[in-house]
């Protein structure tokens, strides 16, 4: 019963840790529309689904 307390943990670590890590790399590749919520490249400065001009988090300050 022990054993299986542990497997059980190890699978939700294991799972809770690839999540978090595909929500890190999503979101340092990938603009969320905040219209449609569509993921969009970085590159692109308009929302391929909707055409919503995209927030740049890269832009430069004065
Ligand atoms: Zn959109």
């Amino acid at each position: 019963m022990r054993e299986t307390l542990l497997d059980v943990a190890l699978v939700i670590a294991i799972l809770g840790g690839s999540a978090v890590i595909t929500h890190l790399f999503a979101r340092a590749m990938y603009v969320t529309c905040p219209r449609c919520r569509t993921l969009n490249a970085r590159r692109r400065t308009q929302c391929r689904n909707c055409g919503n001009p995209l927030p740049t988090r890269t832009a430069p300050s004065p």
